[in-house]
């Protein structure tokens, strides 16, 4: 890993951190591109998809599956998926901390591969998400 920037670039065909055991979080932006994505109301996708508490929206797991929008070719809302993902691995925790960084490419190999990502870039996705979650990142 270089000092000026994190290496990543997305496997084609993976779906590991798909079917990593965890949660999605939303966005309300997200929760109505996703909504829009698949020609549903915000309320009916949230309806089917979302889990909802007073500061935090997730989607839903269906049984035995980590994500509803998984499927064999990969996620159902590419061009849609909520934030979280389409920012991973550039997730502020992950920026801040070379080793973690290292550690999270035993599960995405993508992490050390393709073109050199700027530090600044790194940084900018990493506050994109620190922005979208308040809630975790103490914004
Ligand atoms: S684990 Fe890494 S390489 Fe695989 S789909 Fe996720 S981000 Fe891409
Ligand atoms: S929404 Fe899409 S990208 Fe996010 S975990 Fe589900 S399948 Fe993966």
């Amino acid at each position: 890993m270089s000092e000026a920037g994190l290496r990543f670039a997305c496997q084609p065909g993976c779906i590991r951190c798909c079917d990593t055991r965890g949660f999605v979080y939303l966005t309300e932006q997200d929760l109505a591109r996703a909504a829009a994505h698949l020609n549903l109301t915000p309320e009916d996708f949230e309806a089917r998809y979302i889990y909802r508490t007073r500061r935090l929206l997730r989607l839903r797991k269906p049984s035995g599956r980590q994500c509803h929008f998984l499927e064999a070719g990969g996620c159902r809302i590419h061009p849609a998926k909520p934030t979280q993902c389409r920012l991973f691995p550039f997730w502020p925790e992950l920026v801040a901390d070379r080793t973690l960084w290292h550690d999270t490419g035993r599960r995405c190999p993508g992490i050390g591969q393709g073109a050199l990502v700027q530090i600044g870039t790194a940084i900018e996705m990493a506050s994109e998400m620190e922005h979208a979650y308040p809630s975790f990142y103490g914004q």
